[in-house]
């Protein structure tokens, strides 16, 4: 019989990483708290049609990376199941599903934040995965400048609590509007046919499928051709442009630097004005740490009211690549999951647990830990490795003293302390 081992790209977070993994996810939660965003709970499957929809059929998303499994029973189902399901692929389309599900924008304007697991079916590589955990942030409601520049603000004051602000760099573009797009789209496709044959093949497919893609292909022939192009930036009206001077001018006065890139469109079909990416040189070709943008056309996709505009601005970070970016530029110090360790000569030990419980008791923060009751000396020197600021011991002198004696890990001293006094100075 083989052994049984993980799917590629689905990996396992092993206890000394889920360490790092929790110190981050509590900084950023952190973050948000003080940004006064929510968070919202969702669904980690739900139907196919959501994200043909919501993401946009002609993405790589829908066009090969989702995971979808067939639903047997739809046919016999009353409430007219869909035949097909998938793991969620990105948070965004879910968020809006469930704002507009349960009427959240009606009378508020929700900030939203989800965080957890999403899956692409995807060649599994370093900083990109099968399961991979985001961030996402959705600010409904409000059509202005300011949520956009709130969003990448936060994201800033997020690499600035994780120390690796000076390792990202952040990309801003404006996407204009529908129609704007759609005039420039024509254009870019008229210029783009007449020099189809130096088109990479992925591109020459754009050329009818999604033509905006085409800006961001590696190609280098194509990035050649692309230098004669039409620019979108010349197809905005007054609008967008004041819309994108304005989310520019907030974020110079936050002394958030940015550069223009003109050719950054993101992969997904549902922006307009606003689109940002944050980007590292540290991580290869996985360099998108973080990317995000404006969409009001989506609640009214995912309504079936396409000609509704509803205002919302969000990005999605990629957590595993947040922590391989921590891992090369600030590596977090060993987060140790020990504050006090208690041990007892075997004759006391239940003496030494029941201390250990009253400890926890009094000291909900702290983190209290035991070894079995094997031999004082194999348990002190569990002790010496856990990285605990203090060792509580106690043997038959003090429980005769209803004493116990702690040693200061970081300076070898020993003191002895009643037995409900609890003074740990952590
Ligand atoms: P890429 O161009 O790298 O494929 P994307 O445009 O598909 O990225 P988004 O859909 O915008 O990415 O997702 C937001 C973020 O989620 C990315 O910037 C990245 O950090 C992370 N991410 C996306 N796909 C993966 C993956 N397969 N594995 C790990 N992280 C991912
Ligand atoms: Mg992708």
């Amino acid at each position: 019989m083989s052994k049984i081992t993980a799917i590629r790209g689905f990996n396992d977070i092993l206890p000394s990483d889920a360490k790092k993994w929790r110190h981050v996810e509590n900084i950023l939660s952190q973050v948000l708290d003080g940004y006064g965003f929510s968070q919202i709970r969702l669904p980690l499957v739900e139907e196919t049609q959501l994200f043909a929809r919501g993401v946009g059929e002609a993405t790589d998303i829908v066009e090969k990376e989702m995971f979808s499994v067939a639903n047997h029973n739809s046919q016999n189902s009353e409430k007219g199941e869909s035949a097909s399901f998938t793991l969620r692929p990105e948070g965004t389309a879910g968020c809006v599903r469930a704002v507009v599900e349960h009427n959240l924008t009606r009378g508020d304007t929700p900030k939203l934040w989800y965080m957890g697991a999403m899956f692409r079916y995807e060649r599994p590589q370093k900083g990109r995965y099968r399961q991979f955990t985001q961030l996402g942030v959705e600010s409904f409601g409000s059509p202005s400048p300011d949520a956009d520049s709130e969003l990448i603000a936060l994201t800033y004051t997020m690499w600035q609590r994780l120390g690796i602000s000076d390792h990202v760099c952040l990309q801003l573009n404006t996407l204009g509007e529908a129609d704007e797009r759609l005039a420039y789209k024509t254009a870019l496709v008229d210029y783009l046919s007449t020099h189809f044959d130096k088109l990479d093949d992925d591109s020459q497919r754009r050329l009818t499928t999604n033509p905006l893609r085409i800006l961001d292909s590696k190609d280098e022939q194509t990035q050649a051709v692309l230098l004669g192009a039409p620019k979108l930036s010349d197809f905005l009206g007054e609008a967008s442009r004041t819309h994108f001077n304005q989310v520019q001018s907030y974020l110079k006065a936050l002394g958030i630097k940015f550069e223009i890139n003109e050719k950054l469109v993101r992969g997904l079909d549902y922006y307009n004005k606003t689109v940002f990416e944050w980007v590292t040189d540290k991580l290869g070709s996985q360099a998108t740490v973080c990317g995000g943008g404006r969409y009001d056309g989506l609640v009214g996709i995912v309504k079936g009211k396409p000609e509704q505009s509803e205002p919302a601005v969000g990005f999605a970070m990629g957590l595993e690549r947040l922590m391989l970016l921590i891992d090369e530029v600030a590596p977090l110090k060993n987060v140790s999951d020990c504050d006090v360790f208690v041990v007892a000569s075997e004759d006391e030990y239940l003496h030494a647990v029941v201390y250990a419980n009253q400890l926890r008791h009094a000291r909900p923060s702290l983190k209290v830990k035991m070894a079995s009751a094997t031999s004082l000396k194999s348990q002190m020197k569990k002790a010496d490795k856990s990285g605990a600021a203090f060792t509580v011991i106690i043997g038959a002198d003090e429980v005769a003293g209803d004493t116990v004696s702690v040693k200061d890990m970081a300076t070898g001293e020993q003191s002895s302390q009643s037995k409900d006094a609890f003074d740990f100075k952590i």
